[in-house]
């Protein structure tokens, strides 16, 4: 075969492809607001889920930030997001004790969290939704897995709501329209290199 060929061959597959993905497009004519979760070991899923933050403030949305928090660091996306117009920043949970050992005093907090983070579900004037670290409390049974999702499906139809944090319940990934599971393949911490500002904080 030669070159040409090769060549014609390469652009008949290119073309058929093409085909294919714009019928694919064609038929993605569904509006509709979607609840992500982003769970796994890998880095990345806070740091993805405020790129979509930055990304609806971009189009003028109106986001909620919701973070179920286990111990406090000074983030660079809290500096930065919290002082944007559009931005309702909730810090929930803060001193779950995660240390201490008082279960009954963690379930009151989460579900006093959780009642806020209602609050914004039932708010149509909220496009977007971040709930990071969501999966913590559900993780430790702090919060029930059945009110996260009755709520998460009575919000608003056009209202979408990102979920990050590791273990993601099975419910929530069930009930999840789009999916990802972040991996672990290697993170400069185990090579002893500390949390560096602007790549983990
Ligand atoms: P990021 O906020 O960087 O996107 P994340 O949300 O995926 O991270 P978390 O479990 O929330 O991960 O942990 C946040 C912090 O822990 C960050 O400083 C991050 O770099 C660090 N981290 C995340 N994954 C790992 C890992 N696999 N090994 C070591 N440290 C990690
Ligand atoms: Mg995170």
């Amino acid at each position: 075969m030669d070159t040409n060929d090769r060549e014609q061959r390469h652009r008949e597959r290119m073309r058929r492809k093409k085909t294919v993905i714009d019928a694919a497009i064609d038929r993605a004519e569904t509006d509709k607001g979607l609840l992500l979760v982003l769970t796994g070991n890998g880095k990345g899923k806070s740091s993805s889920a405020f790129g979509m933050v930055a990304r609806a403030l971009g189009h003028g949305m109106r986001v909620g930030v919701a973070q179920f928090v286990k111990g406090r660091e000074d983030t660079g996306e809290e500096v930065f997001f919290r002082r944007q117009p559009g931005v309702t920043w909730h810090l929930l949970g803060e001193g779950f004790t995660w240390e201490t050992q008082d279960p009954e005093r963690d379930t009151q907090m989460a579900r006093s969290g959780w009642s806020v983070v209602r609050g914004m579900l039932r708010d149509e004037s909220i496009d977007l939704i971040l709930l990071d670290e969501l999966t913590y409390p559900l993780r430790n049974g702090w919060l029930e897995i059945e009110t996260v999702l009755t709520d998460l499906q009575a919000r608003p139809p056009m209202q979408h709501v990102v979920v990050t944090g590791r273990g993601a319940p099975k419910a929530l990934c069930d009930a999840a329209n789009t999916l990802t599971e972040l991996r672990d393949v290697k993170h400069a911490f185990r090579a002893g290199v500390r949390a560096q500002k602007g790549i983990d904080l």
